[in-house]
């Protein structure tokens, strides 16, 4: 079975607590505050492995999560940083968040890319003495790492993709083009599993052609196989479209190239604008006046056509030497770019009254699982980003509450380790 579709649930480590210790040494009364910090936890990376062509390993393994940052030790050692965990994808998953559906990722490239950060170590209690506070009795929790529920999606890397009914030859074509060798057969269930071939027309010349299955009628409502294939000609440069001109199995060409257009249209018009090439393919069963009348027909409507026999390799050098030079001047493959946290979003997560908050050496401490999730999504270093952080505080009502509960300016807040001093 192709498996192009996965979600998972992958967890940054979090970063480990600071530690609280005292110095001790024979004959030395009272040491110094000596706890170490917390290490950092382990970042979630993905990368793309073109050793894998499915995401069937997603099926049974749902949970990734990258190591916790060890805790802080005695005589100011540190803990060790967790280790990263490095998650792979064939190439051309896109990773999104489940329900905003943001980009996160597109593993396009070679480079690994971090999609959950860990989170940072706690202090030690060493870092807390001052002049006033010579025993600082504390240290810090570290901080959670990142955590998202993702959705993966492979959608497939191709300058060309094949669309066309099954049965046309597109099978036929990938197997003459390029050293694919896909699945060649007289019946109309095709390819469930999409081809990549590499056509090569000179030693620094190549492009990359997928033979795309399912793409039938009624595909784009879900009818059979299309509509989750779909999406796989969605990257592609150029489309070629392919048709049985022979109609040797009682098809119109004309109804059938039509149909497919609107299969594409209906999926996505923008996928209907997509630069496209016909080949009518089995010329050498079709008869002289079959292919001049579907010729004037895909001219018409301002296609370049080509007449081909993809068995008996006839026209399919000029086919794949115009293709080559159409791609010259097409864009390169699309690239999705991850996306920023939608800030309304952030407001939406404000979860009114669902928190407890106790005061504990004139700290007031907030609690809350929610806040975990938008602390995750704050950049701490961003001023923006922090004020809307404040909206929610305000939104969720904690602001209020702390005012009732008398929080002076200055007093400290702190919110799952994330401390601030509290302003009007
Ligand atoms: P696909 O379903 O579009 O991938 O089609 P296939 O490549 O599997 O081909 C379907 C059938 O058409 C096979 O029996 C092929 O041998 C046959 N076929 C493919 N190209 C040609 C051609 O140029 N001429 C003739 N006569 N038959 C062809
Ligand atoms: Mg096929």
């Amino acid at each position: 079975m192709f498996v192009d579709k996965a979600r998972i649930t992958i967890k940054a480590g979090d970063g480990g607590n600071g530690k609280v210790s005292f110095h001790r040494e024979k004959y030395v009364a009272a040491g110094g505050p000596d706890g170490g910090d917390g290490g950092r936890g382990g970042d979630v990376y993905f990368v793309a492995d073109t050793n894998l062509s499915s995401l069937i390993d997603f099926q049974y393994r749902k949970r990734y999560f990258a190591e916790k940052g060890q805790d802080g030790g005695s005589k100011k050692c540190s803990g060790k940083t967790g280790e990263d965990l490095v998650i792979h994808v064939p190439k051309g998953t896109v990773v999104r968040e489940r329900g905003t559906g943001r980009i996160l990722a597109d593993l396009s490239g070679p480079d690994p890319v971090r999609v959950a950060r860990g989170g940072k170590g706690g202090w030690g209690n060493s870092h807390f003495a001052t002049a006033t506070r010579q025993i600082p009795r504390f240290a810090k929790g570290g901080y959670p790492g990142e955590s998202f529920d993702v959705e993966l999606e492979l959608k497939l890397l191709a300058d060309v993709g094949l669309a066309g009914f099954p049965n046309v030859g597109k099978s036929t074509l990938i197997s003459v083009v390029s050293a694919a060798k896909p699945e060649i057969a007289n019946y109309h269930f095709t390819t469930l599993v999409p081809v990549l071939g590499v056509v090569k027309l000179g030693p620094e010349e190549s492009f990359v052609m997928a033979d795309i299955p399912g793409l039938i009628e009624g595909a784009s409502e879900g009818v059979g196989l299309g509509h989750e294939f779909l999406r796989h000609v969605d990257r592609c440069r150029l489309i070629v479209h392919i048709v049985d001109v022979s109609g040797c199995e009682g098809r119109d060409p004309k109804e059938d190239f039509a149909a497919i257009n609107r299969e594409l249209e209906r999926f996505d018009p923008e996928l209907a604008r997509r630069p496209m090439m016909v080949a009518a393919n089995k010329c050498d069963i079709a008869t002289p006046e079959q292919i001049e009348d579907f010729r004037a027909f895909v001219e018409a409507q301002g296609y370049p056509f080509f007449a081909i026999s993809a068995a008996a390799r006839k026209g399919t050098e000029e086919l794949v030497k115009a293709v080559a030079k159409r791609l010259q001047d097409l864009p390169p493959i699309k690239e999705y770019q991850p996306e920023p946290v939608d800030r309304e979003q952030l407001l939406a997560e404000a979860k009114p009254n669902q928190f407890t908050i106790r005061v504990e050496d004139g700290v007031y401490l907030v609690e809350a699982d929610w806040l975990m999730h938008v602390l995750g999504m704050v950049d701490m270093d961003d001023y923006e980003s922090l004020q809307y952080f404040q909206r929610v505080l305000r939104l969720s009502g904690i602001i209020d509450r702390l005012e009732e509960m008398g929080i002076q300016e200055g007093d400290t807040v702190s919110i799952l380790n994330f401390e601030f001093e509290y302003l009007r």
